[in-house]
This record gives structure tokens, C-alpha cells and sequence, in this order.
């Protein structure tokens, strides 16, 4: 028998793994399962504003996933996965349709009008036809490009298995999308793609807020990166901005746009609405008017 074989030898005589013996697996057909019925996904938002006048200027929109009997899984856990197992195309047009939905019931909704954007996984980018989902959401939902703004790592635009990005970059900004580079200064920077490829904004990764304005190299690698965009026509996003001391750093060093949990966490999109919309509730349509992909 397969026990007397003893050591790792044994497990050749096992079954197939079945989701009992692998929780990532479990996990897996979880998720499988999930973007069938579509309901345990949700899509949180993210305010982004001035520093100063604190005024809305963006949402970013984050998935999560309220797992039925795990509760909120992160999607730094279960993102790798679905890249890992061939799930990330259905998850990303998931995510596209739904921020797209909402983005069409807010224009019409009083809500202040303001860019969604949209993580995009480099699997999205290196094997789906990015470009033409996302046209024919923008078409069906009547949005226009400027109102859903795409989010892509550094690591995804220099990853050496995708070749060259850049072609992909330049239709979608034709598309009329709005790019942004996402942990910028995380990733094997090289500040010479930053020259060579469609971006209009940077958001400079919370590594290098966390310790303002006590930390010197990080106080001087914010003003040197707020510079240098300034100086390419940049746009600049400070992430996950905590505290009151690196709002004031960030204003004084000229930065115009900052998100993090100071201003809101990200919530879902009732919450939002609470806070955003007008008191006048008669301004806000029926639930029923949120269209649905079809
Ligand atoms: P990210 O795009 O860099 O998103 C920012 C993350 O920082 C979010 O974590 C957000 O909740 C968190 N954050 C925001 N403000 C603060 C703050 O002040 N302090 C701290 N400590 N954290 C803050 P989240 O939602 O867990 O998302 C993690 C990552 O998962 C995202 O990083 C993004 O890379 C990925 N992700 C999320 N949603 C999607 C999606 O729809 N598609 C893809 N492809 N990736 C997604
Ligand atoms: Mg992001
Ligand atoms: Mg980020
Ligand atoms: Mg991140």
C-alpha cells in the first residue's frame, strides 16, 4: 500500500488533491462560484481629494469579496489567486461593468461628477482586448472615457514576459482614458519609462508617506518626485495619507491631490451616497434605475 512506501511517496497514491486537502483550491472554486452568482463581489470606493480645499476630485474603485462563510478576504489575497488560476479576465470584466454601472448611475444621480478609476491587473493588459471592452461598456452605459481612469502598477509596464506596453498605453489614452501609475517608486523604477510611455498621473505609494515629515530621505524623495512631474506634466497622487502632519507636508510641497484613511476609507457605495449626495433625497433614483450589464 501507499503507507508502506513511506515518506513523500506516499502521496503519489493519493487522489487528485480535492478541495478538502488544498484550501487555496477550496478557495479557487469559491471564487469560481462567486463570479457566477456575482453577489458576494462589491466594489468599494475610495475618495480622493485637494489637500487643502479638501474638495472631491476622484474615487478609486476596490474590490472585495464577502466570502459566505470566510467574511472579507482582501484582495491582495485572493487577486494573486485568481491571476494564478485563470480566473483574473473574469474578475477584471467584473470589476469594469460594475464601476462602469455605478459610474452611469452616479452621473445621473447628483452625486459630484468626478473620474472612477480602475485597478487593471497585468493579465488584463498583456492577453485581453482591453480596448474594446472597455468601449463597449463605456457605449452601453453611456459614459464617456474621461470617467473611468485606469490604474496599472510599475511592475505590470516593465514586466519583461509583456514586451512592450507601451502600444497597448497609447490606444487605451487615445480611448480617451486617463492613466495613472500605481505604487509608483515601488517597482523596478526606471524614471526613463516614465518618458516613454502615455501616463498622466503617478500615485506615489504610501511607503513613502508613512514616515513624513520626520523622514528625511522620504521627505526628499516626495519633493524630488513632486518636481520632476511638475516639470513633465504630471499629475501626482499621494496614497494612504493618515495623519494631519502629512496632509500639511504634502500641501506645502505642493502636491494637489491626496487619498488615505485621514479623508475616508473605502466604502461602499450606499455609504458614499449618504455622505455626497444632496439632502434632498427626492434628487436620487430609484434603485431600479441602476442599470445592469446585460
Ligand atoms: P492599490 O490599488 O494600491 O490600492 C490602495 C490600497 O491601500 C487599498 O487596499 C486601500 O484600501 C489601501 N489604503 C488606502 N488608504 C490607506 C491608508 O491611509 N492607509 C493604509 N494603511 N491603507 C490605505 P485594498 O483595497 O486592500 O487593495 C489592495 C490592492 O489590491 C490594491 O492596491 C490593488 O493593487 C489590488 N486591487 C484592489 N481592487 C482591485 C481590482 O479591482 N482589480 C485589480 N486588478 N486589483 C485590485
Ligand atoms: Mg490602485
Ligand atoms: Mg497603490
Ligand atoms: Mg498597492
Amino acid at each position: 500500500s501507499a503507507k508502506r512506501l513511506g515518506g513523500n511517496q506516499s502521496l503519489r497514491f493519493r487522489p487528485a488533491l480535492d478541495k478538502q486537502d488544498n484550501p487555496q483550491l477550496a478557495l479557487v472554486s469559491d471564487l469560481r462560484s462567486a463570479l457566477v452568482s456575482g453577489d458576494q463581489l462589491e466594489l468599494h470606493y475610495q475618495t480622493q481629494h485637494h489637500p487643502k480645499s479638501k474638495e472631491l476630485v476622484g474615487m478609486e474603485a476596490l474590490l472585495r469579496w464577502r466570502h459566505p462563510r470566510d467574511g472579507m478576504i482582501s484582495p491582495g489575497d485572493f487577486i494573486p489567486l485568481a491571476e494564478r488560476h485563470g480566473l483574473m479576465a473574469q474578475l477584471g470584466t467584473w470589476v469594469i461593468e460594475k464601476a462602469c454601472a455605478q459610474q452611469a448611475h452616479w452621473m445621473n444621480s447628483g452625486m459630484p461628477k468626478v473620474t472612477i478609476w480602475i485597478n487593471i491587473s497585468a493579465l488584463q493588459l498583456f492577453q485581453g482586448d482591453l480596448e474594446a471592452q472597455l468601449a463597449g461598456c463605456l457605449k452601453r452605459f453611456g459614459l464617456k472615457a474621461s470617467q473611468i481612469g485606469l490604474e496599472l502598477t510599475e511592475s505590470v509596464l516593465l514586466d519583461e514576459r509583456a514586451g512592450d506596453m507601451s502600444p497597448r498605453l497609447e490606444a487605451l489614452h487615445t480611448q480617451g482614458h486617463p492613466i495613472a501609475i500605481d505604487d509608483f517608486g515601488t517597482g523596478y523604477s526606471s524614471l526613463a519609462y516614465l518618458k516613454r510611455l502615455t501616463v498622466d498621473k503617478v500615485k506615489l505609494d504610501r511607503a513613502f508617506i508613512r514616515a513624513l515629515p520626520d523622514d528625511r530621505a522620504d521627505a526628499a524623495i516626495v519633493t524630488a518626485v513632486l518636481a520632476m512631474a511638475k516639470g513633465m506634466g504630471l499629475e501626482v497622487i499621494a496614497e494612504g495619507v493618515e495623519t494631519e502632519e502629512q496632509r500639511k507636508f504634502l500641501i506645502d510641497a505642493g502636491c494637489t491631490m491626496i487619498q488615505g484613511f485621514l479623508f475616508a476609507r473605502p466604502l461602499p457605495p450606499e455609504e458614499l451616497e449618504k455622505r455626497w449626495l444632496p439632502v434632498d433625497t427626492s434628487l436620487r433614483e430609484p434603485e431600479e434605475a441602476l442599470q445592469q450589464p446585460s
